[in-house]
């Protein structure tokens, strides 16, 4: 199978290609028990047949065993990007149907794995199933394709990145969260704006939109390490706890969650174990509690110290995009050096700054 990577014009009907993971969007109610249970992906196409009113030829795949968003691992991950390398030249974008619960971590997960990505990948989902009347699905899925299907007037691709749609906004992946389990509107992006608002129209915020710079090939890199660690610090949390979680065998990456922007408690025991454990090579990246905003070590002397002990920030990046970015680093053959270096580095639209192509970061011995 082969993938060019240069973004395609498109002179043709667009092709879209749907893949189906799981979640609610395809799921029935059980008449006996009431739960939400996955249901065939025919069912999920025969309920919605305005499918066919677009102008776009739509193909579609389905996970062999449809999965609630929570059962999702790197494995499946890999098995999402694969269905886009697979069928990168025959389509000219696609859509990944996907439960809401983890949506955030695969969409940021597939924008690390898809290097030199130049085509829409737009995951998507639902809060009620597609069979139930006041469904959100439906439309979900319509917008989506559309999305998937967009070009501008050269005919080049609208949006070519891994993106969330939902109900009212396009965000970029890993950008966004789920924060509503009540809400249709289930998601937000506290750190970036929405690259488009759907109404009557789909309004793209064109400047907010990452186009691959690179004419290299889509390149996947599928490794993740799995040995990582969240601890979410509160008032009170005991040293004996803390020794436990940074002492734990095999461990090679801890996200803080600290306070505001950035800060912990400055106690000695907990200073001297976080530079110890930095010493054995742990990577501890901080994060912020907060959902806007993002982490300052430098403001207050409460997050200075963390930043003398060695640990690094995290900036404005959500704890999604930094727990997937800490799994991608520490998968990748590289330097202690290396990844703290890159945790900093915007790699795939993750940090407001300047990006690094997957060559540079390959290349680039002023990294090692
Ligand atoms: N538990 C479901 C899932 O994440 C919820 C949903 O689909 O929205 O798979």
């Amino acid at each position: 199978m082969h993938n060019s990577s240069m973004p395609t014009m498109i002179n043709h009907e667009p092709k879209v290609l749907i893949l189906y993971t799981g979640g609610t969007i395809g799921m029935v109610e059980n008449p006996t028990t009431g739960a939400h249970e996955p249901l065939d992906f025919q069912h999920l196409a025969s309920h919605v047949p305005e499918m066919n009113q677009l102008h776009v030829l739509v193909d579609t795949m389905q996970f062999e065993q449809p999965l609630d968003s929570s059962n999702i691992k790197p494995e499946h991950w890999q098995k999402m990007a694969e269905v886009v390398v697979e069928n990168y030249d025959y389509y000219d974008g696609f859509v990944i149907l996907h439960g809401t619960d983890t949506m955030a971590y695969s969409a940021t997960a597939l924008s690390f794995i898809l290097q030199n990505l130049a085509k829409p990948v737009i995951f998507t989902g639902s809060q009620l199933p597609i069979g139930v009347l006041r469904t959100d699905g439906k439309e979900n899925l319509i917008t989506a394709i559309e999305i998937a299907a967009a070009h501008d007037r050269i005919g080049m691709p609208m949006v070519p990145e891994v993106c969330i749609f939902f109900q009212s906004y396009l965000f970029r992946g890993n950008r966004s969260k789920k924060f509503s389990a009540e809400q249709f509107n289930a998601f937000s992006s506290p750190n970036y704006p929405p690259i488009a608002e759907v109404g009557v129209h789909i309004n793209y915020a064109h400047h907010y939109i990452r186009h691959a710079i690179s004419t290299e090939k889509l390149t996947p890199c599928y490794n993740f390490d799995q040995n990582v660690v969240v601890l979410r610090l509160f008032p009170g949390i005991s040293p004996s706890i803390v020794r436990s979680v940074l002492n734990i065998h095999g461990l090679r990456g801890l996200v803080l969650e600290s306070f505001g922007t950035g800060n912990a408690m400055t106690d000695d025991w907990f200073i001297e174990e976080l530079r110890s454990a930095v010493d054995r090579g742990l990577v501890i990246v901080n994060t912020s509690q907060c959902i806007g905003g993002g982490v300052e070590m430098s403001r207050y002397d409460t997050g200075n110290r963390l930043k003398n002990a060695g640990v690094i920030g995290g900036g404005e990046m959500t704890t999604e995009a930094v727990i997937v970015k800490l799994m991608f680093l520490l998968g990748q053959d590289y330097s202690h050096e290396k990844v703290c270096k890159l945790m900093n580095t915007n790699l795939a639209g993750e940090l407001n700054e300047k990006s690094l192509q997957w060559k540079e970061i390959n290349d680039s011995t002023t990294l090692l």
